[in-house]
Order: C-alpha cells, then sequence, then structure tokens
C-alpha cells in the first residue's frame, strides 16, 4: 500500500518545528523513526496533510547524565538500539535497557524512537513499564514553554496520553537509583522476537541492609488499557523480606490488579495467570539483581 500525499518539512530547530505545528494544527503529524506513524499511514487510519520531521532538530537528540547527581538525559529522538546498548544505561539503568532491548527486531530498534515509543501509547509497549518503575519525567514544549509529567500520569488509554498537538515530547529525565537495588523487564510474547507482549511485568526493588524491601515499584503492561502500576503488590512487598510467603502475596495483588481483555494473543484469564507468574519471577529476579547492584 502506498503512502497518501503529505507536504514534508524537516525543521532544524525545535522552535521551527512548533511554530510548523502550530500553524498546521491537527492537519500535522510528528515524525520520528516513523514505525507507527508510516504503518497507520500506509494503512489509511490517519491522513495528516502536513508531516514534520524531527529528524534534523538538535535538541531532540543525545543521552548524556549529571556527573554530580547521577541524573538520566534521554532526547526524545534517542533510538531503542541506543538506549539497549548504552553502557551508562545498562550498568545504572539497566531495567530501561532491558525493555529497550526487547522491541520488535534489530532493524526496528534502530528506528524507533524513545519519543515515539510513549507518544504512540499502547498499553503493551516496552518501554512505559521500566520508565514508570524508575519514576522517570517527560518534558513536553509547546508554543507557551515546557511542562514536566510524570510519566505514569502520561498516558489516558490506548493511543491517547495528555500531550497536545501542537507540543513536543523533548526529553525524559531519570533520577540516580540508590544503591542496593535490582530491576527486571519481563515480556512474554508468542514468539521470541517482533512480537507484541501478551503481558510484560517490570519489577524494581530496593533492599535494605537486612535485605528487607525498602523501596519497590511493579508495572504491568498489556492487561489494562494502559500500562499501569500495582500499589497493592508493592505495599505487600515493602518492609517484608523477599521470602516465599511475599511472594505468594505480592503476585497475587498483582494478578487482582489487572483487567485484561481476550485478543488474538491471549484470553483474560491466560494474561491474569502470566501476570501472577511473572510478578513471582520478576521479584525473585530483581532481589538477586538488588544484591549484586544490577539495577
Ligand atoms: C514490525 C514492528 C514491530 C514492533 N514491535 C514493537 C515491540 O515489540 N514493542 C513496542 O513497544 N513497540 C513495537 N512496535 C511499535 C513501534 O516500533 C514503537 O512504538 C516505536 O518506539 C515508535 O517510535 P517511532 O520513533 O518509530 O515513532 P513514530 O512512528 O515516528 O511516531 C509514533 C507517534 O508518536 C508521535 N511522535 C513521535 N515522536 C514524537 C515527539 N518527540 N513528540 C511528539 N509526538 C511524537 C508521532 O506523531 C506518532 O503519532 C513495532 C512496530 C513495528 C512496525
Amino acid at each position: 500500500m502506498l503512502l497518501p500525499k503529505f507536504t514534508f518539512h524537516e525543521p532544524e530547530t525545535l522552535d521551527e518545528c512548533l511554530s510548523l505545528l502550530d500553524r498546521y494544527g491537527s492537519d500535522a503529524a510528528v515524525l520520528a523513526g516513523g514505525t507507527d506513524l508510516l504503518v497507520n499511514m500506509k494503512k489509511g487510519l490517519i491522513r495528516p496533510s502536513v508531516v514534520v520531521s524531527l529528524s534534523r532538530v538538535g535538541e531532540l537528540q543525545g543521552i548524556s547524565t549529571d556527573g554530580d547527581s547521577g541524573k538520566l538525559r534521554l532526547g526524545s529522538m534517542v533510538t531503542m538500539d541506543a538506549i539497549a546498548t548504552h553502557q551508562v544505561i545498562k550498568k545504572h539503568f539497566s531495567i530501561l535497557a532491558q525493555g529497550a532491548q526487547r522491541l520488535g527486531s534489530p532493524l526496528i530498534r534502530n528506528r524507533a524512537t524513545i519519543g515515539g515509543n510513549l507518544v504512540t501509547a499502547r498499553p503493551a509497549a516496552d518501554s512505559h513499564g521500566p520508565l514508570i518503575c524508575l519514576g522517570a519525567q517527560i518534558e513536553l514544549t509547546g508554543p507557551s514553554g515546557s511542562r514536566k509529567v510524570p510519566v505514569e500520569d502520561f498516558f489516558q488509554g490506548p493511543g491517547t496520553s495528555v500531550r497536545r498537538s501542537n507540543e513536543v515530547l523533548t526529553q525524559i529525565t531519570i533520577d540516580k537509583i540508590p544503591p542496593k537495588c535490582g530491576g527486571v523487564y519481563l515480556k512474554y510474547g508468542i514468539r521470541k522476537t517482533l512480537e507484541i507482549s501478551v503481558v510484560n511485568v517490570s519489577v524494581l526493588l530496593c533492599l535494605e541492609k537486612d535485605k528487607t524491601i525498602a523501596h519497590a515499584r511493579v508495572a504491568l503492561g498489556a492487561v489494562s488499557p494502559k500500562t499501569i502500576r500495582s500499589p497493592d503488590t508493592e505495599r505487600c512487598l515493602i518492609g517484608n523480606p523477599p521470602d516465599e510467603k511475599t511472594l505468594k502475596k505480592a503476585a497475587e495483588a498483582a494478578a487482582a490488579r489487572c483487567q485484561p481483555i481476550s485478543d488474538i494473543r491471549g484470553s483474560a484469564e491466560y494474561r491474569q495467570i502470566l501476570v501472577e507468574v511473572l510478578t513471582r519471577r520478576g521479584i525473585e529476579e530483581a532481589a538477586r539483581r538488588a544484591l549484586s547492584r544490577k539495577v
């Protein structure tokens, strides 16, 4: 299927980009890696008359860490491959590298950007759970300035977010993770590659010296209209050691939290069982990683 006709713009600065979005309003679409946008345009699901590419906008590129605070900054045009293979991210924010590594195939990861993965707001997306566990902040910039939104408040439902049509997602920031923390991203799919999650579970745990859990974040993907946190699971974990009793209660709480649908990839009942199994495995693995400091 061919792409429909459109006018193409390649601004070189964020200001130029914002004025184009302001001028064309809902007729314009932002293009990052194109792995969602161009597919949807080819399918005829969307027909923007103007496409504004972000590929030349320097402000949106790059991965950097602040030497003193250890804060990580990701430009929205950073690709999933760059995240999956970045040495600092692999060492200090590995749950995010794990998520990026599970997205699509090498070809897709080389094009797909973190900004696109967020704005496209799929409930099964691979970066959402890791970013929620890491407490990431999203920066949105529009004609009247920038605002920050915690990633867990960004999504509204499948394909929708709090981003306004004249805003660009400019960057994602993540604070340094304290010592003795471990994170794990588990994705269950029918195939090993090029697969959208049937269920995904992200777990971040920080342990006290005596190995009780001091901090816990658990996020569940593909089991709700958007990736969700499971506060009941986190409450079961905090203040307890990751032993058999805690694991059982926490995993059951995760299964109770989700509201999956049945679709071509699996039934709702199957997804609920998967959530329980993966949450349990995720907690065990995150605790192991916390002991060896693999965030
Ligand atoms: C074969 C295939 C396999 C895939 N497998 C997976 C998978 O396993 N896991 C997964 O999570 N996803 C998967 N995807 C979906 C897709 O690759 C990701 O969602 C990707 O991260 C989207 O990023 P992009 O840069 O290509 O976005 P684009 O397609 O360029 O844009 C996506 C949407 O976001 C908007 N947008 C992009 N960047 C910005 C920005 N900075 N500011 C404002 N709006 C913006 C666009 O206007 C568009 O609406 C797959 C896609 C394909 C084609």
